[in-house]
Parts: C-alpha cells; structure tokens; sequence
C-alpha cells in the first residue's frame, strides 16, 4: 500500500473515532469522558502493536507478518523488505565465502593467514598436506614455533617480501619448498610455500645432462683436432686439402671452447660459494688483464687502468680473472683501434665497483636485458668471427653472483658501453 494513503486512512479513523465519542458522549452528555476514553482505547491499541512489532523484531519472519494493513502494516512491510534484502546479501556473501575457501583448498601452494604477531590464523588443504599443519591443534601458534630452521627464523624476521627461501619440507626431507611472505591488512602476513622438489630434479637433470655431454665431447674432440694437425703437418698432404683442413681446425677449436665454457658454467653452477679467504689484489689482477689486453690484438684500442681504491676483494683469483677477462676481451672486441677502454676499481666504503668501459660501438637498448643468458648474441655472425662462443657474460653473471656481486650493464649504441660489478662490502678485506 502506498505509505501516503495508509497514514491517510489512519488519519480518517482518528477522526471517526473522535465522531463517534463526540456524538455519544452528546447522548450521555459526557462529551469530555467519551473523547478521553477514545484516546485511551487508540494509545492501549498502539502500545499493544509496539509490543507485538518489538516481539516481531527478535526473529522477524517476513512470510508471516502480524498485520498488513494501516501504518503498522506499512512499517511491518517496509521492516520485511529490508530484512528480505539483508538475509540475500547474508546468502550472496556466504555463498562467496563458501567459494573462496574451496578454491583457495583447492589451490596447490600452501597459504597461511598470521596476524600481526606471526600467529596463525588460518591455513589452506595444501599447508596440511606440505607443512603438516593440523587445524586443531596449530591454529594459533606462532609460525616459528612449528617451522623453526634457522634460516627460516632470519627469513621471517627481515619481513623481505620480495624474497623466497628455499627449505626442506617439515617431516619430510625429499621434499624442497620454496616459500615467501605477503603483506596483508593491517600488519597481517600471507605466508606462502610451493613444493619445488620437481623443478629441482628437472633443472639437476639439465645441468648434469649439458656437463655430460660437454664432457663426452671433450676427448673426441682432441683426437679429431689431433688428427687435423698431424694432416696440416704432413708434407705429403695434397695441397688443395689445406683450406677445408684449416677451416676443420678453426671450427674443432670453435667447439673445443664451447665446450670448455659449457664445463666452466656446469662446474660454476654446481660449486658451493667461494670461500672468502683468499685475499685477491684486484690493482694487480686488472693490470695484469690490460698487459694480456694490449697483446691481445696488433690494432687494439688503448687500454688503461683507473686504480682508485687498494682495497682486496675477498674470493676467487681465477674465477674473478675469468670474469674480468671476459669483460675485457668483449670491450676490445668491440672498440675500434681509435677508441679506449678503460678498466677501474673503486670503493665508497659501501660497496666497491670493477668497471670495465670501452668508447666502442654500443649495445642497442632492446638487447641489453637478455644479454646475459647463454648464446644470446646480438650478431652471431659477427660474434663466431671474433671467436666468441655466446657463453662469456653468462658465466661473469655467475662468478659474480657466487662473489655476492651483481652486474649492471650501461650502453647506447654508437656510445660505448659500461660493464659494472658491485661488490658488497663483506667482500672486501678489512
Ligand atoms: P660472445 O662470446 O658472443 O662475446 P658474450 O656473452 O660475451 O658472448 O656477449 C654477448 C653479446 O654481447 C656479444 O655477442 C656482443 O654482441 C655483446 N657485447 C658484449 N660486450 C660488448 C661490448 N663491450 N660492446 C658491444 N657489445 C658487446
């Protein structure tokens, strides 16, 4: 009913009622009485249905409403529509709620909710299943109470969320995790944890397959390269041979450094870090590395050192050589005779930079993030001419990450390039 003609209506029963009073308190000549006593009758109606509406209102059941028609029927059905509406939305969020929770069960990482004292709160299926956690009994302890590795404990506290950890699962030591955090709310933490154990056995399956095959390369190889020599020596060879056995040569030589630098990043990859012991005089090692520079080539570009710091680096002298040489070779390679490069060692106390820059012909933006992944070349061609196997920034990138180092590489096509390490200071000696 409209709510305007409901109080319309209940406007027209005051009024009858106070007619009706009025005309029989005439008859009995009690005007006074009749009207008082037809208030009363009107307020004991109206207590009586707040009274039913309050106990309507406990548990109001919109099917069943007490009265449906004047005011009271208006406020009972505006009363039962908004409840109508409320037990809809109550529906549509537990129906959501019931969604969320099975496919965050069904989800195939652990998720574990911790409020903002690394409490837990909640956990998923897959953090019962790989983190052994039980609902009954864990919900509410501390995380580290019940992962309680070392490294773990550090992890948790540096609160790093950009970094994972790797970790043996609890109760099970076959099986790897990989696990990291996420900030969430108000000081809350998504702790997340992916069993990795596959990625690990298929990643030790290609390293060991590529060391392998590297390796079994290796003796056919001398025999082949062997043999091409002692044809070259032999004075008896038929001349016209020479040419197709120097390019078997050159190409036996090719594949012997593919090899070498395969082996090279294999043994890299599976080696523990460096130990810091070995203190390396990096104002010696690169000077030693532009002598070997200068010879290089008869129309090398000039090569100079910038020594501004006599700090030591603590690692590995011939990892670090490797490293460097590389850099350099590349610098020469590409630098015209005209140019420079320049190799520098410095330190703010801080961190300490081995720069090698050349004034050659630049790298093209496009190519420079992808650089250091294996053979990628910006110009094969030209990169076999110069004897370059497409391994050599692969391998600085991990000699340095096994000295805690990084490398950034500044270049603009036409305007040389930079290649730059950045050493922490725990790898300088005091
Ligand atoms: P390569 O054996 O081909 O030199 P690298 O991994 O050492 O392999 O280098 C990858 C590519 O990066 C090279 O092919 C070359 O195109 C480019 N590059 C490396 N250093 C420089 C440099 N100093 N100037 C210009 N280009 C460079």
């Amino acid at each position: 009913m409209n709510p305007g003609s409901s109080w319309i209506q209940e406007f027209w029963r005051i009024a009858l009622l106070v007619a009706v009073a009025w005309v029989a308190g005439s008859v009995f000549d009690q005007v006074v009485l009749f009207l008082l006593l037809a208030l009363l009758a009107y307020t004991f109606r109206n207590l009586f249905n707040l009274q039913r509406l309050a106990n309507w209102l406990g548990d109001p059941n919109t099917e069943e409403i007490p009265i449906r028609f004047g005011v009271w029927g208006d406020i009972y059905s505006r009363i039962a529509r908004v409840a109508r509406r409320q037990a809809q939305r109550e529906k549509r969020l537990s129906a959501l709620l019931q969604e969320y929770t099975s496919s965050t069960s069904a989800l195939p990482d652990a998720a574990v909710a911790l409020d903002a004292e690394g409490r837990i709160r909640w956990f998923n299926d897959a953090a019962s299943r790989l983190l052994g956690f039980q609902a009954a009994k864990d919900i509410g302890q501390p995380l580290l109470n019940l992962l309680r590795a070392p490294e773990m404990v550090s992890f948790f506290h540096k609160r790093d969320h950009g970094a994972s950890l790797q970790i043996t699962a609890p109760g099970n030591a076959q099986r790897q995790l990989e696990v990291r955090t996420t900030p969430y709310g108000e000081g809350q933490t998504l702790f997340l944890a992916q069993d990795i154990t596959e990625r690990l056995q298929h990643e030790r399956m290609r390293k060991d397959f590529v060391a392998n095959v590297s390796h079994e390369l290796r003796t056919p190889l001398t025999v082949i390269s062997g043999f091409v020599e002692n044809l070259q020596a032999d004075e008896q060879t038929d001349p016209r041979l020479m040419r197709p056995l120097e390019l078997m040569s050159q190409q036996a030589e090719r594949m012997r450094r593919i090899v070498e630098d395969l082996l090279l990043l294999a043994r890299l990859e599976s080696e523990s870090t460096p130990s810091q012991s070995t203190e390396v005089n990096v104002k010696h090692l690169l000077e030693t590395i532009a002598d070997e520079g200068r010879a290089l080539r008869d129309n090398s570009p000039v090569i100079e050192c910038e020594i501004e710091s006599e700090r030591k680096l603590l690692g590995d002298e011939t990892q670090l050589r490797s490293a460097v040489t590389n850099l350099m070779v590349n610098a020469v390679n590409h630098t015209p005779v005209e140019g420079r490069v320049t190799l520098s060692w410095q330190d703010d106390g801080e961190e300490s930079r081995l720069t090698v820059t050349d004034t050659g012909e630049g790298i093209a933006t496009e190519h420079l993030p992808r650089l250091t992944e294996r053979f990628y070349r910006v110009d094969t061609g030209r990169s076999r001419e110069l004897g370059g196997t497409g391994l050599g920034l692969a391998i600085v990138k991990h000699i340095l990450s096994r000295h805690d180092a990084n490398l950034q590489i500044e270049s603009r096509l036409g305007s040389g390039s930079r290649f730059l390490c950045v050493f922490p200071a725990s790898r300088l000696a005091a």
